[in-house]
């Protein structure tokens, strides 16, 4: 019976690895042609100052309509496109789409936000990051104070001597550097001080059980007790609920993105919640 048992395992398995492979494949060659087809989208998700109640920046999040699969999240392509290369120009076509965005509603006359980007710690091994940032910035027309760029610890330690250097020249230039996911990623703080960094991102993973979990609470207390001494932004991600709102408010955290404020939402929904404000 144990022995039947295993072989069901042995071929629930096996077939579960060939479809995980030829989803993969799949993904892998339609990937190359979804650029042209113009299957890429963004979303865009406010981030929010809970003294005023506005809107200081959105962060710029990446989706894939698919002929076939339908609508797929970053979680089921961009290690793909790590792995193969192809985040190379799916990265610069991310930042293109969302600072050309970002200067379509300022000229628009809509509030000016800042606009944040994730980027891959693949794009910084790419030649001359900094000079693709600045050629996108000067063919779109969008000021660099208007864009930041999110990073985690572990893509920025994977290369930290090449990668200070080009971080020190996007710093140059005016563009903000927030650091992603910020205390899950590497062990050392040491490194804060050797990048011109000027946000932390707490975790949503610290934030969910803010309210019940003292471990979480005291993590995220240190990490804005750290960036005021530092003279760093902090903003917190993953917020959902009220109290948890609350929470860092009164641990002076004031800014803030998730889905109680909005969740991610296409560029004509954001339009609107920058004309008419948030209800949250
Ligand atoms: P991230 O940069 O940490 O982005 C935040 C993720 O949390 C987003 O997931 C967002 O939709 C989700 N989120 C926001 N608020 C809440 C909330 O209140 N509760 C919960 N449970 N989740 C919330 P998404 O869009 O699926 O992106 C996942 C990850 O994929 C991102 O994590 C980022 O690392 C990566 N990613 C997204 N777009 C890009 C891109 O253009 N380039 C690169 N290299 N990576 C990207
Ligand atoms: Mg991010
Ligand atoms: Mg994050
Ligand atoms: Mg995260």
């Amino acid at each position: 019976q144990a022995k039947e048992q295993d072989r069901n395992n042995f071929q629930f398995f096996s077939r579960e690895m060939n479809t995980k492979v030829l989803e993969r494949m799949m993904l892998e060659t339609s990937m190359r042609k979804a650029l042209d087809r113009e299957e890429f989208f963004l979303v865009y998700q406010p981030q929010v100052d809970v003294r005023s109640g506005r809107i200081i920046g959105m962060e710029a999040l990446l989706r894939w309509q698919h002929p076939d699969m339908g609508l797929l999240g970053p979680d089921k392509f961009i290690y793909l496109a790590e792995d193969n290369g192809f985040i190379i120009p799916l990265g610069e076509w991310v930042l293109r789409a969302a600072c050309k965005q970002n200067k379509a509603w300022q000229d628009a006359g809509l509030t000016p936000v800042r606009v944040a980007v994730n980027l891959s710690s693949k794009q910084f091994g790419q030649q001359r990051l900094d000079e693709m940032i600045a050629s996108v910035l000067m063919d779109t027309g969008l000021e660099p104070q208007w864009l930041e760029v999110e990073i985690t610890e572990s893509a920025i330690m994977k290369n930290a001597e090449q990668n200070a250097t080009i971080l020190h020249k996007l710093k140059e230039m005016g563009i903000a550097l927030a650091i992603d996911d910020f205390g899950t990623g590497y062990s050392s703080l040491s490194y804060l001080k050797h990048f011109p960094i000027t946000r932390l991102k707490i975790d949503r993973s610290f934030v969910r059980d803010i309210t019940t979990n003292p471990d979480d609470a005291a993590i995220a207390e240190i990490i804005i007790a750290m960036a005021q001494t530092l003279k760093l932004n902090v903003i917190a991600e993953g917020v959902e609920t009220r109290p948890q709102m609350e929470f860092l408010s009164f641990h002076n955290c004031v800014e803030m993105q998730g889905y109680l404020f909005s969740r991610p939402v296409p560029a004509e929904e954001f339009a609107r919640l920058l004309r008419e404000g948030l209800k949250y």
